[in-house]
């Protein structure tokens, strides 16, 4: 159970992350070893009377009273693709109400000042002298468990959701979803998103499953500004929103696991977003990677752990539409999860809530938002007891920190621990359709070489720049060591 986590990660890892490119997930240590008071469901309708803020931040299209208020392009159409940053996030071209709910959040105290962490080599975020298990950080990274998110699934339920879609990868195994009948959700990652518009379509429309955000460019987001964080949050959900008619998400999951109390705090005060961890780690992204030992057996064999292990807590298992391997290891994983008797739910119907905080179900009627924020204005003070279950940030009740520590992981599969072990790049499964994924890449790969790829052609307005930058990092990237 317990293992070392890495001590440092390829540079690459920033080189990429500056550079807007798509990476993909790993595991926050030590979650196994938590001994803070869980939340073992997602949260119920506590923050949803009321006027929700979050509705004024993406209704900024001109009022009709035929739909909610926004007109939509064609989801794929160039004046859908139009609408969105190609790249990472410019603050100045943000809607001005983001930035102002931004502010307001700050001013009223709501965001708690814990400094932007720093990388080296791809390493775990740090905090300087600062504890990141402590109150004040409470870094997922480290394993710490911020009351509000969700790590755990109820006992007896394996929660299914998928990262990094979609993606031309997400083909198959949208169709073994279909054919067998699994609702999943997907944390979404905008970029690609916007580069695949038909799967997109395909997983709201056909699947009827749950949308969730995964941020627009797949940083470590502690990493960040706070202005840079509402670009990452705001400009998903502005294209899930503006893509399914007014459906406006409520969950997110941090690339890598990586959060922390301000983090956390902006999600769900300037937007409304809820935490969603993991307790097992697949590390499916690592199957036959250069420097990974990982394998489809090895991840089958940590899966068929978990499936016939105890069903308390329930699993919410990281797995990714990333690549075929990723997706095969759910397929062959899936008659044991169902003899295995797991009650299979979405990640996010684990409460039996909607995945939208706007709409009665993923077909529903889209309704104005409703919900409750730390920020609200005065309009909506009223309400402000109901945030009593979030968090409290100055409180020394509020941002429980977990007895884990760095060093110790929950998963007992191989590879990589921590959120620092994800080593990801840039790759593509050569398909025809635009797509911005992750292929592993981890430490000392060369990925100049190789089947790493990447197609913009289709959906990105300055694509020479695009191209450039990416080449300047794909060359970087052939000499870290
Ligand atoms: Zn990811």
């Amino acid at each position: 159970m317990l293992r070392s986590t890495p001590r440092s990660l390829p540079s690459l890892l920033a080189l990429l992350a500056l550079s807007n490119l798509v990476l993909s997930a790993s595991l926050p240590a030590g979650q196994a070893h938590d001994h803070a008071p869980l939340r073992k469901r997602l949260p119920g309708t506590w923050y949803q009377p009321g006027d929700h803020p979050a509705h004024a931040l993406f209704r900024r299209g001109k009022r009709d009273t035929s739909n909610d208020g926004v007109d939509y392009p064609p989801v794929g159409s160039s004046q859908w693709s139009a609408g969105y940053p190609q790249g990472k996030p410019d603050p100045t071209e943000y809607p001005q109400e983001w930035l102002n709910a931004l502010n307001a959040a700050v001013a009223a105290g709501n965001i708690p000042n814990v400094p932007v962490s720093t990388q080296v080599n791809g390493g775990n975020p740090t905090y300087g002298s600062l504890d990141p298990t402590g109150n004040e950080v409470c870094s997922t990274t480290y394993g710490c468990r911020n009351n509000d998110d969700i790590w755990d699934a109820p006992d007896g339920v394996w929660a299914a959701g998928f990262d990094d879609g979609p993606l031309p990868t997400s083909d198959k195994l949208y169709q073994f979803l279909q054919q067998n009948n699994v609702r999943s959700t997907h944390f979404m990652i905008g970029v690609n998103i916007l580069g695949n518009p038909n799967e997109f379509s395909f997983a709201f429309e056909t699947l009827g499953d749950d949308i969730a955000v995964h941020t627009w460019t797949h940083p470590y987001m502690t990493t960040l500004s706070n202005e840079q964080l509402v670009g990452e949050f705001g400009w998903t959900m502005e294209i899930i929103h503006n893509s399914t008619g007014g459906h406006l998400p409520k969950y997110w999951r941090p690339p890598y696991g990586d959060s922390d109390n301000r983090v956390s705090a902006i999600a769900k005060e300037v937007f409304g977003l809820q935490t969603i961890i993991w307790n097992h780690d697949t590390e499916d992204w690592s199957i036959d990677q250069p420097g990974y030992s990982t394998t489809p057996e090895s991840v089958n064999a940590s899966l068929t752990q978990w499936i016939t292990g105890p069903k308390s807590p329930g699993l919410i298992v990281l797995e990714h539409e990333l690549t075929e391997f990723t997706v095969q290891a759910f397929i062959d994983a899936f008659p044991l999860i169902k003899s295995s008797g797991w009650d299979i739910v979405s990640v996010t119907e684990l409460d039996g809530e909607s995945a939208y905080a706007n709409a009665d179900g993923d077909d529903g009627e889209v309704t104005p938002v409703s919900g409750i924020f730390l920020n609200a204005p005065a309009a909506a003070a009223s309400n402000a007891s109901a945030s009593a279950s979030g968090v409290n940030f100055g409180s020394s009740s509020a941002a429980t920190s977990s007895s884990a520590s760095p060093s110790q992981s929950a998963g007992s599969s191989g590879g990589a621990a921590g959120a620092g072990g994800a080593k990801q790049a840039v790759g593509s499964a050569g398909s025809s359709s635009s797509s911005i994924h992750a292929a592993a890449a981890p430490t000392g790969t060369n990925l100049a070489s190789g089947a790493t790829s990447v197609h913009w052609q289709h959906v990105l307005g300055d694509v020479p720049g695009m191209l450039a930058a990416m080449f300047t990092v794909l060359v970087s990237a052939v000499v870290f060591a």
